[in-house]
């Protein structure tokens, strides 16, 4: 996990090379790299989806197997991020040696705190001019609140960046100054310039670590000199910790650089000394599903019942849909049926594979700890809990950010339509954070997203992988409806009469506002008045008008809906009957509960020097933005404030153009606001944002 460009791809692609399991090593800017197998990535030179890929490394003679998900950089992709991070056991955060911690990957080590997942950084890029590893390492202190654990240190910098120095076991790593990629290392004496600073850097690394572990503190006061067995052990307790704990307790750190490799190997034996094994990782919580909601635990062991989590789903040619899961505990054969506990449906599992590299591996068992691609299972989707049908649970599903930016694609011709069809449930499938509607006015499909990025690659894929030919509108925010008071009783009542059976419903319904994107439906019907099997269609009724809105078309959100009471004709009533009623009803009282436009506010963080601090803030302003904070990082100033993203298109380049590209900005969604009247009149004057 990393910043965009920070080296997440090209450590990656060195680390499948060492390990064997790619045999062409991939550049990035040559479009080759493994793991970025969509033809959007290699274009643009950006990490996606997140491949799951197992190889082996074999430290101090015992041969382990790693799983490693490349997680994508880019703010717009955060979905993928969190998805991966649920069912990784430890992560690596590499950073770049020059910039330090940028802000992405200060939002992904927070994500990363919120999952509890144990990582070891990697300084890399060592070999770039301005490389300075110590103030990276005083970057994680402080921007990340982390407790850095120094096991290596650079030996020369930039283009003398030769290698390192391994605290742990007193020895300097070095590589030939244009080493091919797999070279492996000298084992050489400390370079004499290095040798007081490797001394006093191992007394604090060997406190530290005294610190954060008992045994290892026991060791220390009883005054006997740890072996190296005993520092990698300890170092391992400490990093495993900060999986059951607050935050990373101890994180060690490493350094070098992939690109030129060298400080791979090590690397890679610190992923097997320091990060946990499955066996390591806590029993995962999950709740029974027959209504009783208990919390039940299922340890990481092949004798407890199978439960699985499905973190991605791929559609790929010859192979059709693979379910890639991340199994927590018992076993997953070929052939097995199992149950999706979210949906309550059956699924058949009639292929395993082990993903590698370059190829796939037909396994015909899968067990506790195991993260393998599935094929034969039909319904599910990403996030959701496969489990033995003997033994039912859900996992704590994942959370999906509310998708902000939407834009409007219209077919060529109507096989086209048809197309854009088919490639909108294949995407849905794979991607569950962007949604699909209609537009009423246009019949127009509109497709929604996290991003600008986000929606220029789902409609990019459209066009190549399934040959869409479409017209696309330019993105723009995806505003919702609310109601801001409440209507305490509305009736409506659908009569139609044409020959001979008519139609007949009466619903009596109240509306109040709720707080967020809730949606409510209550049934207060005694009596009979509306018979029990007409009830859900009144429901569907509701939330059918609530897709078209009442005042511009946009969803309306935040309500619940009372259904007080009615009336129904023996005869003429039916569900479609009542359908209809509950869709009149609501729009006619909704339109009585001062209906208001929402549009998404972004929270944003501007990183600026101090002399453009003045002119960001002003151009916030004029954004209609709150600035909420101004603190100091690291000697730059990070501005803080709340912006409607109807006025964000476009600010990457603005913000460029005005600081010299010296400032840089994240921005996630925050809440959905209220439009001021002001520009609700300009909307309403056809003036279109973005
Ligand atoms: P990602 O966005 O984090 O996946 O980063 P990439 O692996 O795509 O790397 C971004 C750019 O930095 C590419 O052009 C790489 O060739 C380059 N790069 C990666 N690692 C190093 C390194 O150790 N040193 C130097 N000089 N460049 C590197």
């Amino acid at each position: 996990m990393a910043h965009i460009d920070a080296g997440k791809t090209t450590t990656t692609e060195r680390i499948l090379f060492y390990t064997g399991a790619s045999y062409k090593i991939g550049e990035v800017h040559d479009g080759n790299a493994t793991t970025d197998w969509m033809i959007q990535e290699r274009e643009r030179g950006i990490t996606i989806t997140s491949a799951a890929i197992t190889c082996r490394w074999a430290v101090d003679g015992v041969d382990h197997g790693v799983t490693i998900i490349d997680t994508p950089g880019h703010v717009d992709f955060t979905v993928e991020v969190e998805r991966c991070l649920r069912v990784l056991d430890g992560a690596v955060a590499v950073f770049d040696a020059v910039a330090g911690v940028e802000p992405q990957s200060e939002t992904v080590w927070r994500q990363a705190d919120r999952y509890r997942v144990p990582r070891i950084c990697f300084v890399n890029k060592l070999d770039r001019a301005g490389a300075d590893f110590f103030r990276c390492v005083e970057m994680i202190r402080t921007r990340l609140g982390a407790t850095p654990l120094v096991v290596q240190i650079p030996i020369g910098a930039e283009a003398e960046f030769a290698g390192v120095v391994d605290l742990i076991g007193m020895r300097a790593l070095v590589w030939s100054a244009d080493a091919k990629p797999g070279e492996a290392y000298d084992i050489v004496a400390i370079p004499e310039p290095l040798r007081d600073t490797a001394t006093r850097l191992r007394a604090t690394l060997i406190e530290t670590v005294a610190e954060h572990d008992d045994a290892f503190l026991e060791t220390y006061l009883a005054g006997e000199h740890p072996s190296e067995a005993d520092l990698h052990a300890a170092i391992r307790r400490v990093t495993v910790a900060s999986g059951t704990g607050d935050g990373p307790t101890l994180t060690p750190v490493l350094c070098g650089t992939a690109f030129k490799n060298k400080g791979v190997q090590p690397l890679l034996d610190a992923i097997v000394r320091y990060l946990p094994s499955p066996v390591d990782i806590d029993a995962v919580e999950g709740r029974t599903v027959d209504g009783t909601n208990v919390p039940t635990l299922r340890g990481p062991s092949d004798d407890e019942p199978f439960s699985a989590l499905a973190f991605k789903i791929a559609v790929q040619e010859h192979l059709g849909k693979l379910t890639f899961v991340r199994v927590y505990s018992g076993r997953l054969s070929a052939g097995d049926q199992i149950r999706n506990t979210v949906q309550d449906r059956r699924e058949r599992v009639t292929r395993i594979y082990r993903m590698h590299a370059d190829k796939r591996e037909e396994v015909a068992m899968a067990v506790a700890g195991d993260i393998v691609a599935v094929q034969g299972l039909r319904h599910t989707v990403t996030g959701e809990t496969l489990c033995d049908p003997a033994h039912p649970l859900v996992l704590a599903a994942m959370e999906f950010p509310t998708p902000v930016i939407e834009v409007a694609i219209e077919p060529v011709t109507k096989a086209d339509q048809d197309k854009l069809a088919t490639a909108i449930g294949r995407l849905a499938v794979e991607d569950p954070s962007f949604h699909v509607a209609t537009d009423r006015e246009t019949g127009q499909t509109v497709i929604s997203g996290m991003g600008e990025l986000h929606l220029e690659v789902l409609v990019d894929r459209m066009r190549r992988e399934f040959g869409v030919a479409a017209s696309v509108g330019r993105p723009r925010v995806a505003y919702r409806e609310t109601l801001r008071t409440p209507v305490a009783r509305h009736d409506h009542t659908y009569r139609k009469q044409n020959g001979g059976k008519g139609q007949y419903a009466k619903v009596q319904i109240a509306l109040e506002p709720l707080e967020g994107e809730h949606y409510e439906f209550v049934n207060k019907v005694t009596g009979g008045r509306i018979p029990r099997e007409f009830i859900p269609a009144v429901d569907e009724g509701c939330q059918s008008a609530m897709d078209q809105g009442v005042l511009f078309g946009h969803p309306l959100t935040g309500v619940r809906v009372t259904l007080l009471d009615g009336d129904h004709h023996e005869v003429d009533s039916s569900e479609t009957a009542f359908a209809i009623a509950g869709a009149a009803a609501f729009r006619e009282a909704a339109r009585l509960a001062s209906p208001a436009l929402l549009e998404p506010v972004m929270a944003v963080e501007v990183t600026t020097p101090e002399e453009h601090m003045g002119d960001v803030i002003g151009d916030l302003n004029s954004r209609r933005g709150q600035v909420r904070a101004v603190t100091d990082r690291s000697g730059a100033k990070v501005v803080s404030a709340r912006v409607p993203l109807a006025e964000m298109f476009g600010y990457v380049g603005d913000l460029r153009s005005r600081t010299s590209g010296r400032a840089s900005f994240v921005m996630r969604f925050d809440a959905y606001a209220p439009v001021p009247r002001n520009i609700v009149d300009r909307l309403l004057g056809g003036v279109t944002t973005g």
